[in-house]
């Protein structure tokens, strides 16, 4: 695997793994959403996940660098 694409799959691991207590405590909340994305800010880019629990009324985001510390 090139190793740009390694550290992209590393930056998506972690960003799923920051929600785990979320998802845990959510599991059981109709309306759980989420997605996670790519994209450019300041010609560089973020990896981008946010999720959310409409039926508790919150939402969660995180962001990672995709280069950073490649
Ligand atoms: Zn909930």
């Amino acid at each position: 695997m090139p190793r740009e694409l390694a550290h992209r799959a590393r930056v998506v691991t972690e960003l799923l793994r920051s929600f785990e207590t979320y998802f845990a405590e959510h599991r059981e909340c109709d309306g759980l959403v989420g997605s996670i994305a790519e994209v450019t800010q300041n010609e560089l880019p973020w990896g981008v996940a946010w999720i959310e629990c409409v039926e508790c009324g919150v939402r969660w985001e995180q962001r990672r660098a995709v280069d950073a510390g490649g």
